[in-house]
């Protein structure tokens, strides 16, 4: 099998495994109980929200462990907003976020807040003068996904940041598909709350991690028990937390050789693709790009189809976004940077990781170009 999803979700690491290992039968104690068994439980889940602090250069009482991406979004927008809904009810976000934000943002419209959505340009950009001008007294907060999970857009993380410190007006970004990707600069940001998910970054499903900023005052997202200093309760998921961290720490370790050498095979695949195949482009930006991204409009075809025979080829890549591929509609992400319906049925992701090969990419193309000649005569 070749596999060229990773935006969907990544494998977990041979080193993460052999850390979350002991913890399911050796060290099972409950985090929260008194006697040393439970002690060594609750080490180890401190010593992963130090190491995930270290990457982010932030407090370890900063970090808080969700059940992944979507919680740690549900929980940034709706705690926020009702914490300070007396002060306003307005949230700006982008007409490309992650059906985890723009759920959420529909779910507050209906109590009664108020949500504007930011177009993008044809890169996938917001425009800053746009943004400058949503702001309202009223507005609260801005969620602002840093790397997009479609076309991997990058935002211009830095300049949004000024415009929102300078409006007075909260920052949230989702950087589920960034974090342990992309260098993250929370201070230079000027983030008051982000995102990350475990198995976008060679981690184990099920376990992410929402950062918020000290002297927030937001809402518990989940209640019971005293866990995550009151805010999100429920007996802490150590084997996950342990193997979370550990592959935060390996993505960081090798982040700028990993970035560099999937941005190197994804640059020359998108040479080969769009000089080989008739029809073929490239979706988004070509240099504001997560480095394993390349999302590829194959005029003329239906994508779905394509991916159907590419998979039976042993090849896997994806339609639209993972949580799209299911729904007839097309993809939000692929119509706001202003692709029709057609187009946007014809758009294949392919997402590379730190363990694919020239030789598998090699073998992509000569099936690429095979298959697209073969749905193009009919
Ligand atoms: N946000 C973005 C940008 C994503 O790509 C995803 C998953 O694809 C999520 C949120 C949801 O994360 P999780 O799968 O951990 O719930």
């Amino acid at each position: 099998m070749i596999y060229l999803d990773h935006a969907a979700t990544t494998p977990t690491a041979p080193e993460v495994r052999a850390a979350m290992e002991p913890y399911y039968n050796i060290r099972y104690g409950n985090a929260s109980t008194p006697y040393e068994f439970g002690k060594q439980s609750r080490e180890a889940v401190e010593h992963a929200r130090n190491t995930i602090a270290e990457t982010l250069q932030v407090q370890p009482s900063e970090i808080y462990f969700t059940s992944g991406g979507t919680e740690s979004d549900n929980w940034a927008l709706k705690a926020t907003m009702e914490a300070y809904s007396n002060y306003g009810r307005h949230l700006i976000t982008t007409e490309i976020e992650h059906h985890a934000i723009g759920n959420t943002c529909e779910y507050l419209k209906k109590r009664g807040f108020e949500v504007t959505e930011l177009p993008v340009d044809r890169d996938g950009r917001i425009s800053l003068e746009q943004l400058e001008h949503a702001i309202r007294p009223d507005t609260i907060l801005a969620s602002i996904m840093c790397a997009n999970n479609e076309i991997g857009t990058i935002q211009d993380m830095k300049a949004i940041g000024q415009i929102l410190k300078r409006r007075g007006v909260l920052f949230h970004t989702d950087a589920v598909q960034a974090y342990g990707q992309i260098p993250i600069d929370l201070a230079g940001w000027n983030v008051h709350l982000l995102s990350a998910s475990s198995h976008k970054f060679y981690g184990p499903k099920g376990c992410g991690f929402l950062y918020m900023k000290q002297g927030l005052r937001t809402e518990s997202m989940i209640h019971g028990g005293a866990q995550e200093s009151g805010r999100r309760a429920g007996t802490e998921n150590v084997p996950g937390i342990v193997g979370m961290a550990k592959a935060a720490e390996i993505s960081y370790a090798r982040m700028e050789e990993t970035a560099a050498r999937e941005q190197y095979l994804r640059d020359r695949l998108i040479h080969y693709i769009c000089t080989q195949i008739p029809g073929a482009y490239l979706v988004g930006s070509e240099k504001d790009r997560l480095p394993g991204n390349l999302n590829i409009c194959f005029q003329g075809i239906e994508a779905s189809n394509l991916v159907l025979l590419l998979d039976e080829e042993g090849i896997c890549v994806s339609a639209g976004s993972a949580c799209n591929s299911a729904s007839a509609k097309p993809s939000h992400v692929l119509k706001a940077v202003g692709l029709s319906d057609a187009q946007a049925f014809a758009c294949v992701r392919i997402t590379l990781g730190r363990n694919t090969t020239a030789g598998e990419l090699q073998h992509t193309l000569a099936v690429l170009k095979r298959l697209v000649k073969m749905l193009k005569k009919g």
